[in-house]
C-alpha cells in the first residue's frame, strides 16, 4: 500500500464571487495529497523554490504525507498562479502564471519511492510525466491528468503518455479537445482506444463519469449550498479516488465506482472554503459520514 503523487506545489491568489485569497498554499499535488491522505499514506514528489514559506511546509507536514520527495531548489522561485472565477464559478480565467521552478528540470523520484503501488501523475509536460513514471518499478495502477496546453501543443507526446498509463482523470472540456468528440461517453471510449483501461471525465458541478471497457457510470456532484472557491476540486477528486483505491487494493469496476464516490466527496469539502482551509480540517470519519449521506441521497427505489 503506497501512493505516489507528482505535481505542482504553488502559491495561489484566487478571486471568486464569494471573496478572495492572496498568496495561499495551492498546487495540484497539494490538494491531491490532502485528499488522498484521508485513506492512505502519500508519497509526494514535487519541487519548490527557496522562497517557499515555512508556514506552508508546516501545513503540508500536518497531513499524513511523506515529504522525502519534496525538493527545495536553491536559487529558484516557487510556482505561482492567480485566477478569477466567473459569477457562476463554472469558468475561470488565469490572471497570472509564473512557472518559475516548474519551467526548470523536473523533480527526481527518491529510490525509496520506486516500489510505489499506485502513481498519480498530475498535470505537467507529458514527457516529464513519462520520465517520472519510468522511475517507478512496476506500479499496479498508474493514472494521469493533463490540460489544454499539452493537448494543443504536444499531442504526440501526450498520446505516448496515455499509452503508458492505466487510467486518465480529466475534465469534460479536455476530453472533448483531446478526442474531437462532443459526446462524453464517446469521448471516454475514444480515450480508452488510446491505451488506458479507464477514463474519468469530471464535469464540475455536474459530477463525473467513469468509462471502462464494458461500463459507463455517472455520479452527480455532492450538493454544497455555499461554494466559496472551486480551486483544487479536480485534484482533490483524484486524491480521494486514488487514495481509496490504494487503501483497498482492488481496481475492478465496482472498486472504481466506490472510489468515484470518495473522490466526489473529497472535492465537495475542498470547495467549501479557500485553499486547503476546509479540506485540511476533515478526518476520515467525517468523510465517510458524508459518503453515507451521499449514498442515502442517491438510493432511489
Ligand atoms: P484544479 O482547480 O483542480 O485544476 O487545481 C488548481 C491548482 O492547480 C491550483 O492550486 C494551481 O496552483 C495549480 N495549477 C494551475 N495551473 C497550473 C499549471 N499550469 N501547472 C501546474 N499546476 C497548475
Amino acid at each position: 500500500m503506497s501512493l505516489l503523487v507528482t505535481g505542482s506545489i504553488g502559491i495561489d491568489s484566487v478571486i471568486t464571487p464569494q471573496g478572495r485569497a492572496r498568496d495561499v498554499l495551492g498546487g495540484s499535488a497539494t490538494y491531491f495529497s490532502f485528499a488522498a491522505s484521508l485513506f492512505t499514506r502519500v508519497r509526494l514528489v514535487a519541487v519548490v523554490g527557496d522562497d517557499f514559506p515555512a508556514a506552508f511546509r508546516d501545513v503540508l507536514a500536518l497531513a499524513d504525507v511523506d515529504l522525502a520527495g519534496l525538493e527545495t531548489r536553491a536559487g529558484s522561485k516557487t510556482f505561482r498562479w492567480a485566477g478569477e472565477y466567473s459569477p457562476d464559478m463554472n469558468e475561470r480565467d488565469t490572471l497570472d502564471i509564473q512557472l518559475n521552478v516548474l519551467a526548470e528540470a523536473g523533480p527526481k523520484i527518491p529510490r525509496a519511492f520506486a516500489d510505489s503501488d499506485v502513481v498519480f501523475l498530475a498535470n505537467t509536460h507529458p514527457v516529464l510525466q513519462r520520465e517520472l513514471l519510468g522511475q517507478v518499478n512496476s506500479p499496479r495502477l498508474s493514472v494521469c491528468d493533463t490540460m489544454d496546453c499539452w493537448i494543443e501543443n504536444e499531442p504526440d507526446e501526450l498520446r505516448k503518455t496515455l499509452a503508458a498509463v492505466d487510467g486518465v482523470i480529466i475534465n469534460d472540456g479536455e476530453a472533448r479537445d483531446l478526442t474531437g468528440r462532443v459526446n462524453l461517453v464517446s469521448a471516454g471510449e475514444a480515450i480508452l482506444a488510446l491505451g488506458p483501461r479507464f477514463a474519468v471525465i469530471k464535469k464540475g458541478e455536474h459530477g463525473a463519469m467513469l468509462v471502462t471497457g464494458d461500463s459507463v457510470t455517472t455520479i452527480p456532484a455532492f450538493p454544497i449550498a455555499e461554494v466559496r472557491d472551486p480551486t483544487g476540486a479536480g485534484d482533490s477528486f483524484a486524491g480521494g479516488m486514488l487514495g481509496y483505491l490504494d487503501h483497498g487494493g482492488q481496481q475492478d469496476t465496482a472498486a472504481l465506482r466506490r472510489a468515484l464516490l470518495r473522490g466526489t466527496v473529497a472535492a465537495s469539502f475542498t470547495i467549501e472554503d479557500f485553499s486547503l482551509n476546509r479540506l485540511r480540517s476533515v478526518g476520515p470519519e467525517e468523510l465517510e459520514r458524508r459518503v453515507k449521506d451521499f449514498v442515502d441521497m442517491l438510493r432511489i427505489e
